[in-house]
């Protein structure tokens, strides 16, 4: 419940970048705005944001505070959130194909042109093509990456990630992974990794598929107790980079109007992600399927007169 897309009902006192009628993404992203990091143009990293989540914003009728999942809770028919949250769309975009744009898009898109910078005519790893994984593998397709390799462990995957972009697919139970990824990068290994699973053996195993020079990029999130282990000597003596990328470092005002455009111009895909639609009704079919892992994106349609 934590993407979503709606229409603006009412607004706070001071709220002066949406006005009631607009149509909107919803959006964990809760920034302050003023404090070090919102500074540095890194609004996902805000520490004020979390002090927030004290205070809760929805309250019931005698004054106990409801604690809002993932700072949206939007698997209602209304939210409430910050206007820092939220981000103003054209009238005339689909509110399905927007709510997307709120988490696993920018996330994967976002990991690949603003935390990588991935140059045109790079060789590009994806392991793991879920929700995110996918995403990361448009992004590098949007920057113009010559070799996007797809790695995941189930082989349908590996086709869908050629829809959206991969130019080879790789099963991560070959026995000799890093010789494949040479293989397919002139010798070398790839410039850039992006890891979008939180698995401790994806990460272990994306050091080894970088070339010498390369990076990899963690995106995925582990349990916060896994661990993983590399040879620092190989990354010093190889100016190799190990880097990570929450929300896919996105400035909401900035990243989502030029995502938007992309997808105008047909070069973002966003309606193929959507698996299925549901109700409210629904929901408990919709969150089975989507454990089942088999589904991209599953959508919840509140109101379908918007
Ligand atoms: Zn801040
Ligand atoms: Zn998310």
């Amino acid at each position: 419940g934590h993407e979503a897309s709606g229409v603006v009902v009412k607004t706070g006192p001071d709220v002066d970048r949406v006005a009631v009628g607009d149509k909107v993404i919803v959006t964990l992203i809760r920034s302050c705005g003023s404090c070090h990091f919102c500074d540095q143009g890194e609004p996902v990293l805000c520490d004020k944001s979390a002090a927030q989540d004290e205070t809760h914003l929805l309250k019931l009728e005698d004054g106990t505070e409801i604690a809002q999942g993932m700072k949206t809770a939007a698997f209602a028919e209304w939210v409430l959130v910050d206007d820092s949250q939220i981000v103003k769309i054209p009238d005339d975009m689909s509110l399905d194909a927007a709510c997307l744009l709120a988490c696993g898009v920018i996330t994967g898109v976002g990991a690949v042109i603003n935390t990588a910078e991935v140059k045109p005519g790079s060789n590009v790893v994806v392991i793991g093509v879920g929700g995110v994984g996918l995403n990361a593998v448009q992004g590098a397709k949007i920057a113009g990456a010559k070799t996007i390799i797809a790695v995941d462990i189930e082989d349908q995957k590996l086709e869908t990630a050629r829809q959206f972009g991969a130019t080879h697919g790789v099963n991560a139970g070959v026995e000799k992974l890093p010789r494949e990824i040479r293989s397919l990068t002139d010798g070398y290994g790839a410039d850039y990794v992006f890891v979008t699973v939180g698995s401790q053996q994806a990460i272990d195993s994306s050091y080894r598929l970088m070339r010498r020079g390369g990076q990899v990029i963690i995106v995925g999130m582990p349990s916060a107790t896994e661990k993983s282990s590399f040879l620092p000597v190989a990354l010093a003596a190889s100016n190799q980079k190990i880097q990570g990328s929450f929300m896919g470092q996105t400035r909401l005002r900035v990243d989502i109007p030029r995502l938007l455009s992309l997808y105008r111009q047909g070069v973002l895909k966003l309606d193929e992600l959507i698996s299925n639609r549901y109700t409210l009704d629904e929901i408990n079919l919709a969150i089975d399927d989507t454990c089942k892992g088999q589904s991209l994106r599953n959508i919840l349609i509140i109101d379908d007169s918007l």
